[in-house]
């Protein structure tokens, strides 16, 4: 190996060390830290943040890139991912980055007090600021559309115009299905459910997917998420509620998080290559597990009778079907959070038409409550009846996270495909789960996903895992194979 490269090989795994101890430091402020640590905390994170990027454009570093010489291929890959993750960096000026967070952390303000009121005026001309300075970001790299760069932040390599297509032919295909869906009666999966007996089946189910207490932990959060802090060290989230079963989901989707993080190539630990690939391909590891699996009949042909053990008295034995439909009902609702599979697209989808008209300027800002009104109508068969359910609904545009929304919905996508081809691939795999066995997926998925890191690019990641480019065709197959299921159950 070149002296230059040992030598960058060293700075980078100081950088992934860094990055490594503000992912634990946000882990604990949201899992364990008491409440007056916030201030504090803030300004440790930004420390920790300050000194990973000054190492990552530091000339010293500039320079060893360009003398070290590459043996194998994961060196190329290593050279290839540093340099744009470098030349991303070095672009953008540092008076922009804080202008970006101050106006992020204004902008959370503000939505905070608009969300509390139900009233979106008051916090309209601090989106307008965020998607000014978001435009302004954009124009510091090339593009054929503005909100290109935004995108490729979170989805590297791919183009406005690729997400367009796909999430156009995703809305073509959705909005006749969720027409089409029929009525279910979910009362046999509300609650209550006394929270220590849901986390003693969520702790059996993870157990059995593949959670182990030598690199996982699972703690309790108010909004559930993932954090590695190394391949071996990953933090799972979830949240309880006595009036339903979601934290054994939000368990299901967070654990497929993990399980990338944890089956990425142990050699690519402390370096760039490590981690998921990109946004979307990351929420499909989380959406396969919850949905795919979670939600599927074979699944439930292994939990049922651990349902029925965890909350003795409560189901009979024949519920099975009547428990699977339920947790797979369409439901018209402006809620996007907690949407089902078949209207969760139409709600993002509503989101990044309006995100790229908005960054376009072909929106206007004043004009956005009532542009969000005519989608829902449009799309989803709702009226929006108060900003809460509306444009305060979530919390990006207040952060100035713009071009993160399309990866939600294409996430699900590349689920659809990887779960066709896994389903091809391996006969008998859904006979496994039944028998509680979820070894060959998590092996296919391994060998297929995780273990590549970030050594390619997410583009070529769902060619080599699914066989082709992202295609919203077999997502849309297994939706609507879904939805006449329960139109037969229900007829
Ligand atoms: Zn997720």
């Amino acid at each position: 190996m070149s002296d230059a490269l040992t030598a960058l090989r060293a700075r980078l795994a100081e950088i992934a060390d860094l990055r490594s101890a503000a992912v634990l430091l946000g882990w604990d402020q949201l899992v364990k830290m008491p409440p007056g640590g916030a201030e504090a905390r803030a300004e440790q994170r930004a420390t920790i943040e300050r000194l990973a990027h000054e190492r990552l454009v530091d000339d010293g570093l500039a320079e060893l890139l360009d003398a070290a010489e590459p043996e194998t291929d994961a060196d190329r890959a290593l050279l290839r991912v540093t340099r744009r993750d470098v030349d991303k960096a070095r672009r953008v000026p540092g008076e922009l980055v804080s202008d970006l967070a101050r106006a992020g952390s204004a902008g959370y303000e503000a939505w905070l007090a608009a969300r509390e009121a139900d009233d979106a005026a008051p916090y309209l001309p601090f989106l307008e600021r965020n998607l000014e300075l978001r435009r302004r970001y954009a124009e510091l790299f090339e593009r054929e559309h503005p909100y290109d760069p935004l995108l490729d932040d979170f989805e590297r390599g791919m183009r406005t115009a690729e997400a367009r297509d796909v999430l156009g032919r995703l809305r073509e295909g959705l909005v006749p299905l969720v027409e089409a869906a029929p009525h279910v009666d979910r009362t046999v999966i509300e609650g209550p459910f006394p929270i220590a007996a849901q986390r003693t089946l969520v702790d059996r189910v993870l157990r059995q997917v593949g959670v182990d207490d030598r690199a996982w932990r699972l703690d309790d959060a108010v909004h559930p998420f993932q954090a590695s802090v190394a391949i071996d060290d990953i933090r799972l989230t979830t949240r309880f509620k006595e009036e339903g079963l979601e934290g054994l989901f939000a368990g299901l989707h967070e654990f497929g998080h993990g399980l990338y993080e944890h089956g990425v190539d142990p050699a690519y630990g402390r370096s760039p290559l490590a981690g998921g690939v990109s946004m979307a391909v990351h929420e499909s590891q989380s959406r396969l597990w919850e949905n795919m699996v979670g939600r599927g009949d074979a699944f439930w042909r292994w939990c049922f009778p651990l349902l029925r053990e965890a909350f003795p008295g409560r189901f009979a034995e024949g519920d099975r079907p009547a428990v699977v439909a339920a947790f797979n009902a369409v439901r018209r609702s402006p809620v996007r959070v907690s949407a089902d599979e078949v209207t969760y697209g139409l709600h993002i989808i509503l989101r990044f038409e309006l995100e790229l008209e908005l960054v376009k300027g072909s929106l206007a800002v004043a004009d956005l409550r009532d542009a969000w009104a005519a989608k829902s109508r449009d799309y989803l068969g709702i009226d929006v009846t108060s900003d809460r359910m509306g444009v305060l609904q979530d919390v990006h545009w207040s952060e100035a996270l713009i071009g993160y929304f399309p990866t939600y919905a294409l996430g699900n996508v590349v689920a659809g495909q990887l779960w066709a081809r896994a389903t091809a691939e391996l006969p008998g795999l859904e006979e496994g789960f039944a028998a509680g066995d979820f070894a060959p997926l998590r092996d296919w998925l391994r060998e297929r996903v995780h273990r590549h890191g970030r050594s390619m690019t997410p583009a070529e990641t769902i060619a080599h895992a699914t066989g082709g480019p992202i295609d919203p065709e077999p997502y849309l197959a297994y939706l609507r194979a879904k939805v006449d299921a329960s139109a037969a159950l229900m007829s």
